[in-house]
């Protein structure tokens, strides 16, 4: 008998599953693969005003609760590597890498600052550099740093031993004869996978100009802009000369609801920072209610518009020259925008299908894990749900209501007797049940509705 679930995965629908999993009583052992929790919203948890909003970099209700509540234990740089049994009755094996930095870190930085080996920092989607010991932004759980160990010049295959973190940490944190691997064994009633996603290579858009100019973002790089712990401190600056935008141009060639949610996000952002010129150019042809569309848009503050053949190429004095065929006015159109950000899509997470191995567990023909139609959260195996992206992209409020669903799912697997409510009560502000990133307000739905209209039309 076990009063525990096992969460795997730690971004937005993890936390929820294991927050709503220890409301109700069980035992929620989060792992996750990356040395921080968060996932891709890592950042955005630290960040209390929602999704890519300017703050001052508070703490967020969530993660306090997480840190004070006993009832979540959290493993990172770990993964299922086994799962047995049958539902309320499950033995799991996770294996957790050695992160070589103790909990005696103080975040001091001198490591940092003698480290030789350079790096692009994963969580600030390659805007910014890390060392081989790093932490990947500004406020983590855990605090510790960590040590990229396959980077790192003190191991094989870059055997030139180094030492140089170590003998500048005055906390003597870091340990290199630690061992590599530590492998736990658990009882649990029930699984609930939240791997989240992976947001698709910009490299795609190569051919269109993405890579051409530093100031053609992808909207993954956006967004790390807008997010407060980024690297310009939330403010939309151009990565060429870090100057303020006047103009935008958003394109958006494959609009799935979850590259709409994001648009929507940036679109919001970029008006509340006032950016003079926002418009979003969507690569498909325009519906009869074009003309309806277009008000919304100009009520709401942005530009649409319906195009295909696109490109941009640096221009003079630093603008971006779009170009494209207007398939609404049916013409060629040049524009000049000072910031273009291209809207990458979701793919499944990395490793979704060897997680789904270890689970046992079906995968659909996208990749994505098997689930029912809709919200839902049983997979192909009893007792293993699924939370988030990892069934398809989803935006936040449906992740987080499949989360809910899934703890509740999951919880119903553990014996009533060994839930324990009381006592795992959380700090009445630290209501998970509120996505922590997506505030109501009426600008933002205006303009998600507009968008989702473009689309579903
Ligand atoms: S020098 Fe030591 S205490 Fe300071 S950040 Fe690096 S590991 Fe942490
Ligand atoms: S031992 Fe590794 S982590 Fe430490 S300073 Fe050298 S390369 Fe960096």
């Amino acid at each position: 008998m076990t009063d525990s679930v096992l969460i795997v995965g730690s971004g937005m629908a993890g936390l929820h599953a294991a927050k709503a999993c220890a409301d109700a009583g069980a035992r929620a052992i989060v792992v996750e693969r990356g040395p921080v929790v968060g996932g891709r919203l890592a950042a955005t948890l630290f960040d209390p005003a929602g999704i890519g909003e300017r703050s001052e970099g508070m703490r967020t209700p969530l993660m306090e609760m997480l840190e004070n509540n006993e009832n979540i234990e959290i493993i990172t740089l770990a993964g299922l590597e086994r799962l047995e049994g049958r539902p309320g009755h499950f033995s799991v094996a996770i294996r957790e890498r050695q992160r070589f930095v103790t909990d005696d870190c103080t975040r001091c930085k001198n490591c940092h600052t003698v480290c030789p080996v350079v790096r692009p920092n994963e969580y600030d989607a390659g805007l910014t550099f890390r060392k081989a010991i790093y932490t990947p932004m500004s406020d983590t759980m855990p605090p510790a740093w960590v040590i990229d160990i396959e980077s790192c010049l003190n191991t094989p295959p870059n055997y030139l031993p180094c030492q140089q973190c170590v003998e500048v940490c005055d906390d003597h944190a870091i340990f290199f004869n630690l061992p590599l691997e530590t492998v736990h064994e658990r009882q649990v009633g029930a699984v609930i996978l939240a791997p989240g996603f992976r947001t698709e290579d910009p490299a795609r858009f190569a051919d269109v100009g993405y890579g051409a100019h530093p100031d053609v973002v992808s909207s993954a790089e956006m967004q790390r802009l807008l997010e407060s712990p980024g690297p310009t401190g939330g403010f939309a600056s151009k990565p060429s000369d870090e100057a303020y935008p006047e103009s935008v141009l958003l394109v958006l060639d494959n609009p799935s609801h979850f590259a709409l949610y994001i648009v929507a996000s940036q679109v919001r952002q970029l008006l509340a920072q006032d950016v003079e010129i926002v418009a979003v150019l969507i690569l498909a042809s325009p519906g009869e209610e074009q003309e309806k569309m277009r008000e919304l848009a100009s009520e709401s503050g942005i530009e649409v518009h319906w195009g295909a053949l696109f490109k941009v190429d640096p221009g003079e004095e630093n603008v971006l020259e779009v170009s494209y065929e207007d398939l609404s006015a049916h013409r060629f159109v040049r524009a000049s925008y000072d910031m273009v950000v291209m809207c990458n899509d979701v793919e499944p997470p990395e490793g979704l299908a060897e997680l789904a191995a270890v689970a046992g567990v079906d995968l659909d023909p996208g990749g994505y894990i098997l689930a029912g139609d809709g919200n839902a959260v049983e997979t192909s195996r009893p007792g293993v749900f699924v939370a988030g992206c990892a069934s398809g992209p989803k935006n936040i409020r449906d992740s987080l209501s499949a989360a809910q669903l899934a703890a509740t799912s999951a919880t119903a697997l553990i014996d009533p007797r060994l839930l324990q409510p009381e006592g795992t009560e959380a700090p009445a502000e630290a209501s998970a049940a509120k996505p922590t990133g997506m505030p109501p307000d009426d600008m933002r739905q205006q303009i998600e509705q507009l968008l989702y209209a473009l689309i579903d039309r």
